[in-house]
């Protein structure tokens, strides 16, 4: 579902990602696991079509995110470290925006933002100003407009950053819920989290690939009996 082939980014003088190898199958719950400043956002925001790469290439079922953005972008979900909410709207006004922004026709709309609402169980939100709402709830709408669209890859970057012990539980149900329809990224820089949720995953130090396997043979690896 995606190739990451040679990948490389460098700012100036400083490698952020540097000669990415990485293919992910349609289904896989992948996660990149590293510390801040990894490279993580950086090979994140090349996937989608936000960022250049210096050198290497990214496709998404086959299509090449520079070569055929239009058609890869459309296979895409976008959760970033930041997503821009606009605190103002309550989440049906900003999920309908979004759904218009991305181009969804009015029927088409109206079936994915009454699913989006529902996989992230924002329904009983949907009417109150996104400000007023929770950190948790918030994520959720940031989840629920990277499902507009009907990507078939959902990319999530750090999720649950700033969440309490509940919401982290609940935002991680909801990712294992989104891998039953779709292959899902998922960012972190705590081992437990990509752990609980991932099928396989990538480390990654310094922009470089130190490991990609399950988490099983990853521990293995890492207590030295692999
Ligand atoms: P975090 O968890 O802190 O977001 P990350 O693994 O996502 O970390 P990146 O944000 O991809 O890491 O950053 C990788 C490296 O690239 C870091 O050293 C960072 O300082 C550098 N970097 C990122 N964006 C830029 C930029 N616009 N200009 C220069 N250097 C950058």
């Amino acid at each position: 579902m995606i190739e990451i082939d040679h990948l490389t980014k460098r700012y100036g003088s400083h490698t952020a990602v540097s000669d990415l190898c990485l293919t992910v199958e349609p289904g896989q719950i992948y996660g990149f696991l590293g510390p801040n400043g990894a490279g993580k956002s950086t090979t994140m925001n090349i996937m989608t079509g936000c960022l250049a790469a210096t050198e290497g290439t990214v496709r998404i079922d086959g299509h090449d995110i520079f070569d055929e953005p239009a058609q890869a972008k459309a296979l895409i979900g976008y959760l970033p470290e930041q997503p821009p909410l606009y605190l103002d709207m309550t989440p049906l006004e900003y999920l309908g925006f979004v759904a218009q922004v991305k181009g969804v026709g009015r029927e088409a709309r109206k079936r994915q933002l009454s699913r989006a609402m529902e996989v992230t169980q924002i329904e009983g939100v949907k009417d109150r100003l996104i400000k007023n709402l929770s950190k948790g709830y918030k994520q959720r709408v940031g989840i629920a407009q990277a499902l507009l669209g009907d990507p078939k890859v959902v990319i999530l970057d750090e999720p649950t950053v700033g969440l309490d012990p509940i919401q982290i539980i609940e935002i991680r149900d909801l990712i294992r819920e989104l891998g039953k329809e779709h292959t899902v990224i998922l960012s972190s820089h705590i081992l437990s989290e990509v752990r609980a949720v991932c099928q396989r995953i990538m480390i990654i130090s310094r922009g470089k690939l130190v490991a990609s396997d399950t988490p099983d043979n990853l521990e293995k690896l890492f207590a030295g009996t692999a």
